[in-house]
């Protein structure tokens, strides 16, 4: 198994396991998005965003307002985010979206989506 630390998890390469976890795991319904164009993230660079249905506790909106994307604005390394637009949530994480939406910690939402991805992740250790 390969070993990545959680940062690792939130780029690029891992946006159709992104995509597949809220869909699977969250309920997430996509509108628009064509997994076979986004399915070879790690040469193609561009910028990709889909749109889908929200399930953040407290959304009460039309759908789709939910948005995944991954943009590089030449600052920041272009991370997968999520946001809604009704909400008036972005830059949320996968490991954001999770917390919200199953209500765990971070570490929880950290091993929830590194056992879907079928990676093994290297946390910081504690002192
Ligand atoms: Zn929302």
């Amino acid at each position: 198994m390969m070993a990545y630390s959680p940062y690792e998890l939130k780029a690029l390469k891992f946006f159709n396991q992104t995509a597949n976890y809220a869909e699977e795991e969250l309920g997430v319904v996509w509108f628009d998005w064509d997994r076979h164009k986004t399915s070879n993230t790690c040469c193609v660079y561009r910028e990709l965003f889909i749109k889908g249905s929200c399930q953040l506790p407290d959304h009460k909106g039309e759908w789709p307002s939910l948005y995944l994307k991954n943009t590089d604005n030449g600052i920041e390394p272009p991370y997968n985010t999520f946001g809604c637009t009704c909400c008036k949530e972005g830059n949320m994480s996968i490991y954001d979206f999770i917390q919200k939406v199953k209500k765990c910690s971070y570490e929880e939402a950290v091993k929830r989506f590194s056992e879907f991805c079928e990676v093994f992740i290297i946390l910081p250790e504690d002192d």
